[in-house]
C-alpha cells in the first residue's frame, strides 16, 4: 500500500510550496487507495515556536487534507511527533556505531571552526574526521567522563546512485559529501538522520519532498543501506518561486496560506490553485475539486522546472470560486467584510451580497466596491459622460430632473416598480435605456463602476436617500 508522509517542521506558518508538497503527497497516496500520514518534524528545539503545530493542523483541516493515522489523542489522529521520540533515534544511531557505520566525535566548536575555509559566500567546512581515528578506549574515557558529543555518519567510499520520479538518475561521488552529524549534542537526532529513522518506521513508500533535499539524498541512501533497509521511491519537487530568480518565501514577506486567507481567498481555490503549480494534468481543465485532483493526479504530470506563483491567476481562480458558492455560504464568508464596510443600518446586506458576489476577485475587493453604499463619496461630473451611451451632462440633468419627480411618486419603493417606471419615462421620452439609467446610476453611487444597476441601487439606499443623491447630481450638474 502507498504510504506517504507531510513532515512540516513547526514554523508558525504554512509556507505554500510546503503546502503543495503536503497537496501532492495527499494526493499521490489517495489516487492509489494508500494513506497520508502527518510527522512533525521538531527536533530543531532552537527554531520551535508554540502553537506552530495547531497551524498545521488547522491548514490541513481547511485545506481538505485529513491525514490518517497517528498517535490515538482521541478525536482526529495525532501528528506523529520526533521530539516525543528522541530516544529511539539514539538507539538506532548506536546501532550503527556497532556496525561501525557512524562514530562519536567530540570535536569542540573552536576545532570545527577552525576547520572552515572562506569561500565567496559563507566559510565552509569539511569534517575532517578526526575523531574516526580515536581508540576505543579514548571514546569510553571521554563518555564516561560526559565531554559533550555527536554522532556522525561515517560516509563509504565510492559512488550513489539513485532514481528520482521528477528529476530521473543522479549519481554522486561519495566524497563529496561529509560525515554528518546524526543526534546532536543536546541528543536530539538532526533532521538528516530522523527522516530515514522515521520513513522506514513508518513503512514511507513515497518520499515527497523539496528539491533542497535532493543533494542530501545519497547520504539517506547510505543509511538505509547501512541499516539493511529498502530505499522508498523519492518524488523531489522543484521550488516554487517569486519570480523568475527567488523563490516564494516567508521570510521574505511573501504571502503564507494564512496570509492567503487573511487577504480574502478561499482554501479550496488555493489548493486548486496550487495543484497546477509544477503539475499538469492529462485533461484541458483548471477548476478542479479535490474528488477530480485525486481522480486526475498523476506523478506522470510532475514537472522539474520551477513554477512562479501568478497572484493574479489565483486571483482570478478564487472568483471562480466565488461565484460557485451558493448565496448562503457566500452571505457566511463575506458577512464580517460587509458590515466592516456598511453600518448603515437600513441595508439589506444578503442583496448587497447577491450584487457583489459574481464581481470580487477576494473578499477583501468587497469594501472598495460597497463604500458608496454608506457616504455618496465626492465625484466629478465627468462620470455623468459616457461614450458609447452618447450621453452629455446637460442630457444627464435633463434627465435626472424628469425622473425626479417620478421616483418621488412611487409608494412601492421595490426594483421591479423602480425599474418599470424609469422605462416608462424612457419610453415616453424616445431615450435610450441607458441614457436615463447610466445618470441615475452615477447619481447614486458616485463611482464610474457599481456592483448593480440604477433601479436596484434606488432600492438598496431607500427612497429618501435615493431622492436626496438625485437631488445632489442635479446641483451638482447644474453648478
Ligand atoms: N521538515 C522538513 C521541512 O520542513 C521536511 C522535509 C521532508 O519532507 O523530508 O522541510
Amino acid at each position: 500500500m502507498i504510504r506517504t508522509r507531510f513532515a512540516p517542521s513547526p514554523t508558525g506558518y504554512m509556507h505554500i510550496g510546503n503546502l503543495r508538497t503536503a497537496l501532492y503527497e495527499f494526493l499521490i497516496a489517495k489516487s492509489q487507495g494508500g494513506k497520508f500520514i502527518l510527522r512533525i518534524e521538531d527536533t530543531d528545539r532552537e527554531r520551535y515556536v508554540e502553537g506552530a503545530t495547531d497551524v498545521i493542523y488547522k491548514t490541513l483541516e481547511m485545506a481538505h487534507m485529513p491525514h490518517d493515522e497517528g498517535p490515538d489523542i482521541g478525536g482526529p489522529y495525532g501528528p506523529y511527533v520526533q521530539s516525543e521520540r528522541k530516544n529511539d533515534y539514539i538507539d538506532y544511531a548506536k546501532q550503527l556505531i556497532d556496525k561501525g557505520e557512524a562514530y562519536y566525535c567530540f570535536c569542540t566548536k573552536e576545532r570545527l571552526d577552525s576547520l572552515k575555509v572562506e569561500t565567496s559566500h559563507e566559510a565552509v567546512a569539511k569534517y575532517d574526521r578526526h575523531c574516526l581515528s580515536l581508540s576505543k578506549e579514548e571514546i569510553e574515557e571521554n563518555l564516561r567522563n560526559g565531554v559533550p558529543y555527536v554522532i556522525r555518519q561515517k560516509i563509504k567510499e565510492g559512488t550513489t546512485t539513485f532514481h528520482d520520479v521528477v528529476y530521473g538518475d543522479i549519481t554522486v561521488e561519495n566524497e563529496e559529501m561529509e560525515d554528518q552529524i546524526l543526534i546532536k549534542t543536546d541528543g536530539f537526532p538532526t533532521y538528516n538522520f530522523a527522516n530515514v529513522i522515521d520513513d522506514h518506521k513508518m513503512n514511507i513508500t513515497h518520499v515527497v519532498r523539496g528539491a533542497e533535499y535532493l543533494s542530501s539524498t545519497p547520504k539517506y541512501n547510505l543509511l538505509y543501506e547501512a541499516f539493511g533497509w529498502e530505499i522508498p521511491t523519492y518524488v523531489h519537487l522543484p521550488a516554487v518561486m517569486k519570480d523568475k530568480h527567488n523563490k516564494l518565501s516567508k521570510r521574505n514577506g511573501d504571502a503564507s496560506f494564512q496570509d492567503l486567507i487573511a487577504k480574502g481567498y478561499l482554501p479550496e481555490a488555493i489548493v486548486n490553485y496550487i495543484a497546477l503549480l509544477g503539475w499538469s494534468p492529462s485533461v484541458n481543465q483548471e477548476i478542479f475539486t479535490m474528488d477530480e485532483l485525486i481522480k486526475e493526479f498523476d506523478v506522470k504530470g510532475l514537472s522539474k522546472s520551477p513554477s512562479i506563483f501568478d497572484i493574479d491567476k489565483l486571483t482570478w481562480m478564487n472568483g471562480e470560486y466565488i461565484k460557485k458558492m451558493d448565496a448562503e455560504s457566500f452571505y457566511t464568508w463575506a458577512e464580517s467584510e460587509l458590515k466592516s464596510a456598511i453600518k448603515r443600518d437600513d441595508i439589506d446586506l444578503k442583496k448587497v451580497a447577491g450584487y457583489v458576489q459574481s464581481r470580487i476577485g477576494t473578499s477583501k475587493d468587497i469594501a472598495d466596491m460597497v463604500d458608496f453604499i454608506d457616504k455618496l463619496p465626492e465625484y466629478s461630473t465627468d462620470l455623468y459622460v459616457h461614450k458609447k451611451m452618447k450621453t452629455t451632462k446637460e442630457m444627464c440633468l435633463e434627465h435626472l430632473k424628469k425622473i425626479l419627480p417620478v421616483l418621488e411618486n412611487i409608494t412601492q419603493w421595490d426594483n421591479d416598480t423602480i425599474y418599470n417606471s424609469m422605462l416608462t419615462v424612457i419610453q415616453e421620452m424616445g431615450i435610450k435605456n441607458g441614457q436615463m439609467f447610466w445618470p441615475v446610476r452615477t447619481a447614486l453611487s458616485g463611482e464610474p463602476t457599481s456592483p448593480c444597476g440604477a433601479s436596484e441601487l434606488a432600492e438598496l439606499l431607500g427612497k429618501e436617500d435615493t431622492i436626496a443623491r438625485i437631488n445632489k447630481g442635479i446641483e451638482l450638474l447644474s453648478e
